[in-house]
């Protein structure tokens, strides 16, 4: 985000600002005590080999987080604002001095002209995005890749894996922890007809199970190359399983065996999965470097007894497109198409989503009236 606002400053002012805003809807809860133990905690991960990341974790309930986009939805509509919602845009072409946008709502085809068009698809909409992007000749650049595997276990396996950081961040070698969800939940979507999984945690949720990711970062070498490597992974997990992810224990993944159906219960938040080698997922290549992370983890950071009780989910992958060229008020190579959120490529995350969306705006409106 630095790269676009300017500095890291105006990053953290424009979070500081998203954050307030947010909080005015949605209750957010500050998890994990800032600057408690973290060169303690640095030098110990220090020891082990993992770089360690701290930054200041909040959670919410789901529930609440449902009600609060309702309450924006209404400010908004009150505010004079139509919003279509349930409608896809199909289509954004230059027309006179500005664009017309083709949208399709319940069957029926609306066209809207607009002078400016803001772009929020997130992930679901990166295909779209990326279509657009050739057709309008916004520039890109090329972007990494994480792609990797979410681990899941009883939380009294690592029960203090908060004890430094909400959201435990550990960087070694070109791999990631990502997005710690102690007490909380794995939780699919499906994109491009497969199911896919991140984990999600709350202050509604107590599941005594811990999830977490550990992703590896493919280079930005391959300029269109993301697009076309989740279509890859999308083929491989159609074959394996049918489009659910591959459930492996931790012991049969160490010992290089697929692992089958067994009859005792093995108990998972996961809905939706089938037994197999998670490595079936990727590109052999990808599969080694997977693996290397994976085995550098586990051994080095949870017990030795755990391989019984861990279970390995995959894929996981995020940034599937390239990153879009925007100046400061998120505006594109082209005038008047601004791109914020997800679909820029260029970060992840509700806040910073949020974040992007106020900064463009107080750009395109003129700060003077957008809080
Ligand atoms: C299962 C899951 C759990 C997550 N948990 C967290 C979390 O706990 N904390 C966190 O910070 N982040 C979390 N994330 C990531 C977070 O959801 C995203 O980073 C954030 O929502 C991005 O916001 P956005 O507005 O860019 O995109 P989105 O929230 O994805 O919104 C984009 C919207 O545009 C719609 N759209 C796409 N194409 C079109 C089109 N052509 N026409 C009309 N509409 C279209 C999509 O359907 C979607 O509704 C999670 C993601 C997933 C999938």
């Amino acid at each position: 985000m630095a790269s676009i606002v300017g500095s890291e400053s105006a990053v953290h002012d424009g979070m500081e600002r998203a954050l307030r805003l947010f909080s005015e809807f949605i209750q957010v809860v500050p998890v994990g005590v800032a600057d408690k133990g973290l060169e303690e905690a640095r030098s110990w991960y220090d020891q082990k080999g993992f770089h360690f990341r701290y930054y200041q974790v909040y959670t919410y309930g789901h529930r609440d987080l449902v009600s609060g986009y309702e309450r924006m939805l209404l400010e908004i509509t009150k505010s004079g604002l139509s919003v279509h919602v349930a409608s896809t845009v199909t289509d954004i072409a230059p027309q006179d001095a500005g664009f017309r946008v083709t949208a399709l709502s319940r069957g029926d085809e609306m066209c809207f002209h607009a002078q400016r068009v803001i772009l929020a698809c997130g992930r679901y909409g990166h295909v779209f995005v990326a279509r657009l992007g050739k057709v309008l000749g916004l520039r890109t650049e090329a972007n990494h890749c994480d792609i990797g595997v979410r681990l899941e276990f009883p939380t009294s396996v690592w029960p203090d894996i908060d004890r430094h950081h909400g959201d435990l961040k550990l960087l070694f070698g070109n791999a990631r922890t990502f997005c710690v969800c102690k007490d909380g939940r794995l939780a699919p979507y499906k994109l491009g007809g497969v199911l896919l999984m991140e984990g999600r945690s709350g202050i509604d949720s107590q599941s005594g199970f811990t999830n977490l990711a550990v992703l590896v970062r493919l280079g930005n070498g391959n300029h269109g190359r993301n697009g076309a490597l989740f279509e890859e992974l999308a083929t491989r997990l159609k074959r394996e399983t049918g489009g659910v992810p591959i459930r492996q224990r931790l012991g049969d993944f160490l010992a290089r065996m697929p692992s089958l159906p067994s009859a005792s219960d093995e108990p998972t938040t996961m809905p939706l999965w089938k037994w197999g080698s998670i490595a079936q997922c990727f590109a052999p290549a990808e599969a080694a470097g997977i693996r290397e992370a994976l085995v550098s983890f586990v051994t080095r950071l949870l017990p030795e007894n755990a391989c019984k009780t861990v279970s390995l989910f995959a894929p996981e992958i995020d940034h599937l497109g390239d990153k879009f060229v925007l100046q400061q008020s998120f505006e594109s190579t082209r005038p008047g198409i601004h791109i914020i959120g997800d679909c820029t490529g260029h970060f992840r995350g509700i806040l910073q989503a949020f974040s992007s969306g106020i900064e463009c705006a107080r750009n395109v409106a003129g700060a003077a009236d957008v809080r």
